[in-house]
C-alpha cells in the first residue's frame, strides 16, 4: 500500500459535531441509537498510517463489529439503528480520526473471519469483543485493552443442572467458531462436547431448541442475551477466563495503533459515558476502564 505522509499540523481545531439518533446517515448506514454524540477532530495528527491515509482519501472508514450481541455490538432490524459498547468505541475512534457518523460504514464479520478481513484489507479496524491473544498477533495488531471480562456460561433457567464450568462434564456447549471460548472447552474441558455456529445468537436459538445444554462466551455477551429474556434464560457460576478486549489493526500499522490507545488512555470520561448508556444498563459490573500499558 502507498504511504502518503501527512504533514503534523501546526494548528489543531476541534469542532463538536452534533449527532442526533435520527440523523440521517449518507452512506445509508445506520447511526446509533445512544444519542452519545463525539467531537470529530477536524485536523488529526496521525503520521505514516496507510490505514488512515488510504481512508482519509475514500472519505469513509470501514470497521468491522458484531451486530447480534445487544449491548455490545447489535443491529436492531426494525429501526436499522445500531447499539452498544464496542458500537460506541467505533463511533469515538472514528470521530477521533476525523470521521463522522455519515463517513463510517459497518461491516458485520463473524468471529472465525476477523484476522483475515484485517489483513485482507476488508476493514480499516474491528471493534467486537475481540480478544487481545499473542495467536492472533501473529497476524494483526491490536490497541487497547478497553474492556476486560471473562468466559461465562449462559443456561436456560432451571434446565440442566449447569451453575457453573465444574458442572459441564457430559454436557454439550455452544460456542461460536475461531473464538477463544470454544478453543478453552477443547482444550481444557476434555469430558464436554462442543457445538459451533459463526454467531453466539445462532448458539442461543440452538440452546432454545435443546439442541446444546448451555452457551458459553464472554460474560459480557451473555448478560446481553440474558436480558432480551430475563424469564427463560440465565447467566450461572463466575468468569473462569480473562478476555482483555482490543481493536484490531494491520499488524504492520504501529501509527494507527498508537494513536487509537493515545485516544483511548486519554479518554477515561469518554468511556464511562459509554459504559454508563450501553453495557451498565444491562447487569454488567466492569465500571471501569482497564489500566494497562498501552505501548
Ligand atoms: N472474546 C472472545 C474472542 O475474541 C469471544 C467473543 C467473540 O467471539 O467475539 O474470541
Amino acid at each position: 500500500m502507498k504511504k502518503r505522509h501527512l504533514l503534523a499540523p501546526t494548528l489543531v481545531a476541534l469542532a463538536a459535531l452534533s449527532l442526533s439518533a435520527c440523523s440521517a446517515d449518507t452512506t445509508g448506514e445506520a447511526s446509533s441509537e445512544s444519542g452519545l454524540t463525539y467531537t470529530v477532530v477536524k485536523n488529526v495528527d496521525l503520521v505514516g498510517s496507510p490505514t488512515y491515509d488510504a481512508a482519509k482519501k475514500a472519505g469513509t472508514v470501514r470497521i468491522g463489529v458484531k451486530e447480534d450481541q445487544p449491548g455490545l455490538g447489535y443491529l436492531d432490524a426494525a429501526t436499522g439503528k445500531r447499539s452498544g459498547f464496542d458500537i460506541e468505541v467505533a463511533r469515538w475512534i472514528a470521530a477521533s480520526l476525523g470521521f463522522d457518523d455519515s463517513q463510517v460504514q459497518y461491516r458485520a464479520i463473524p468471529s472465525a473471519n476477523r484476522e483475515a478481513a484485517i489483513v485482507n484489507d476488508d476493514i480499516d479496524f474491528y471493534v467486537g469483543t475481540y480478544s487481545i491473544t499473542d495467536k492472533r498477533k501473529e497476524q494483526i495488531g491490536f490497541a487497547g485493552p478497553y474492556l476486560v471480562t471473562g468466559q461465562g456460561l449462559l443456561v436456560v433457567k432451571g434446565e440442566k443442572g449447569i451453575s457453573s464450568e465444574a458442572d459441564l462434564a457430559g454436557k454439550t456447549v455452544c460456542s461460536a467458531t475461531g473464538s477463544t471460548p470454544v478453543q478453552n472447552i477443547k482444550q481444557n474441558f476434555p469430558d464436554t462436547r462442543t457445538t459451533e455456529f459463526d454467531t453466539y445468537s445462532q448458539c442461543v436459538t440452538a440452546m432454545l431448541d435443546g439442541k446444546a445444554d448451555a452457551v458459553t462466551t464472554d460474560q459480557a455477551i451473555l448478560i446481553g442475551y440474558a436480558a432480551q429474556r430475563p424469564d427463560e434464560l440465565a447467566v450461572v457460576g463466575e468468569p473462569f477466563s480473562v478476555e482483555k478486549y482490543g481493536i484490531g489493526v494491520a499488524k504492520e500499522d504501529a501509527a494507527l495503533r498508537h494513536f487509537i490507545n493515545a485516544t483511548l488512555t486519554d479518554g477515561g470520561a469518554q468511556w464511562k459515558a459509554i459504559y454508563e448508556a450501553t453495557l451498565g444498563k444491562s447487569g454488567t459490573t466492569i465500571s471501569q476502564p482497564p489500566v494497562d500499558d498501552y505501548s
